[in-house]
């Protein structure tokens, strides 16, 4: 059985692991790889070399850290076809997606590259007499970045380019079920000429997660993945001190209202639905159906949703692959049961789908209910699979409230060809990231990514200038340069000091 290591100061190794994760191919049922699970003594590796690389890398210029990120940028270029293809084996999805995940991510490196003007700081002059004040950000030390399975290379990728080039160094702990992408980044980056153990990465599951949460040799902690584990991760790092970003889960709505070109609208939501198995954190998982689009829209919905093609992730005519691993797949099926049981019209059933010369694979076809109350649990809660509910209200601003009583506030899109009902949508709405007629609203790297309400525990977003913020801390300075030829430079008073 192979075995995917860590990748500490440099190099492989497996440490001081004795535990051993499965690491599927998910679209043929058998494991392919076990992965490295860290103990602590291997964090407090990875810790040690991050700290001995950031006495250096603290002091490299700001130029020199920018062309580290160009080159890096042109080497997941030239590799993208063969990071995409290592995500959709280990993942499931299908290989165009995987590539979309890897160019979202590169646009953060090229972002990323733009480091020497995004750390300018201010400067102002004569604030008091002959005293200036400016100001400037500095890097926080060895920060460490928590990851799901779900975006193997672009959700890291949301944090380690922005970490690395306002110089700290860095530690990854990426999901156990999909470690490998990880891995060819540290290559990446070494191929890039970025020292040893700047980029470090430590495969494993809680026991590594603790040891990261409770190191004082961690300056802060980057996590996304689901709610639970986000609420926990920021309670536990934020008690020893750390800065924390956790981002949680996700429930998120689709507003469609009768004036929506429905054919646009469930041509989209589909898409969104569906597209990486529904196992998105930016996917529709609702959809509220306000008025009269409701019939038209669920004949739609159907017909599009038997229309996807579902195979494995490397058949360049699958739309969509299988979900992650047997557990997932078991999980979201039981939740179709239950929607049934609850009285939700099941119009579409995935279950029990099979794919031809894939019969073991960890498939789930798109599953699409109509006729969902707020109360039922296939709407309570993140299913995070391809499965679609939809809810009916009579007006607009009932379905505002829907989604605003949702604990959940990562996207939410509207479908409408009113702007003026856009409009009090992206005002009133309690979510983080807003599409209109867009169904996954993910900024752009230049913009901050990031929720609200359970969806983010912590202040700031992921990259775009708050990743920049969060990378960095604020210095303030209060100059002077005594003349000896002005008495005044040599007056000082007992009072608070104020400007003269
Ligand atoms: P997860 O919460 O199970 O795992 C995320 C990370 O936490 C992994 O690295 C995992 O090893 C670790 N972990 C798991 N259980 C832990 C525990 N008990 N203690 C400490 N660490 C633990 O999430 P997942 O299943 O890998 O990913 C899917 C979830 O991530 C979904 O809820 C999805 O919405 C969410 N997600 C959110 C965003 C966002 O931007 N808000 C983006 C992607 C995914």
């Amino acid at each position: 059985m192979r075995t995917i290591p860590h990748w500490i100061a440099g190099s492989e190794t497996t440490g001081a692991s004795t535990r051993y994760g499965p690491v599927w191919n998910p679209a043929t049922g058998e494991q392919q790889a076990q992965v490295a699970l860290a103990e602590p003594a291997d964090v407090d590796a990875a810790v040690a070399a991050a700290s001995k690389a950031w006495q250096e890398w603290r002091d490299v210029s700001v130029i020199r850290r920018a062309r580290i990120m160009f080159a890096l940028r042109d080497l997941i270029e030239r590799h993208l076809d063969e990071l995409s293809v290592l995500i959709a084996d280990e993942h499931g999805k299908v290989v165009s997606d995987a590539k979309g995940e890897v160019i979202r991510g590169l646009e953060v490196v090229e972002y990323a590259c733009g480091i020497p003007t995004l750390l300018k700081g201010e400067f102002s002059e004569q604030v008091s007499t002959d005293v200036d004040a400016y100001s400037f950000r500095q890097p926080l030390g060895v920060c460490a970045g928590i990851t799901p399975f779900n975006f193997p290379a672009m959700v890291p990728m949301w944090m380690h380019p922005i970490a690395i080039a306002a110089g700290n160094t860095f530690i990854l702990k990426p999901s156990e079920r999909d470690p490998s992408a990880s891995n060819f980044f540290a290559r990446l980056y070494a191929d890039a000429g970025l020292p040893e153990g700047v980029f470090n990465v430590v495969h494993g599951d809680k026991v590594a997660v603790d040891a990261i949460l409770d190191h004082p040799g961690i300056a802060a902690v980057s996590f996304v993945g689901s709610t639970p584990i986000a609420r926990y991760v920021h309670q536990r790092a934020s008690e020893t001190g750390k800065r924390v970003q956790a981002l949680g889960g996700a429930k998120n709505h689709a507003v469609v209202l009768p004036d929506a070109d429905m054919e646009f609208a469930a041509n989209h939501i589909t898409a969104a639905g569906y597209g990486s198995a529904g196992q998105r954190c930016m996917a529709i998982s609702a959809v509220v159906a306000v008025g009269d689009a409701g019939d038209a829209l669920i004949a739609k919905l159907r017909q599009k949703a038997e229309e996807v093609n579902v195979g494995p992730g490397r058949d360049a005519a699958s739309e969509m692959g299988p979900v992650v691993t047997p557990e997932a797949r078991d999980r979201i099926t039981g939740y179709v049961g239950r929607g049934e049981q609850a009285g939700a019209t099941l119009v579409v059933d995935g279950r029990g789908l099979t794919v031809k010369d894939h019969e073991n694979g960890f498939f789930v076809g798109p599953t699409l209910f109509d006729r969902v109350s707020t109360d039922m649990d296939i709407y309570t809660d993140e299913i995070f699979g391809p499965v679609l509910v939809v809810l009916r209200t009579d007006s607009f601003d009932e379905a505002i409230d829907i989604i605003n009583a949702n604990p959940y506030g990562n996207g939410t899109a509207i479908f409408t060809s009113s702007g003026q009902a856009a409009r009090k949508f992206q005002r009133h709405v309690q979510v983080g990231m807003i599409g209109i007629n867009v169904p996954i609203p993910v900024p752009m790297a230049f913009y901050s990514f990031g929720g609200w309400k359970d969806s983010l525990f912590g202040d700031t977003h992921v990259h775009g200038p708050e990743g920049i913020r969060f990378y960095t801390r604020a210095k303030a300075i209060t100059s002077r340069w005594p003349d000896n030829q002005y008495q005044e430079h040599h007056r000082s008073h007992m009072h608070f000091p104020t400007a003269t």
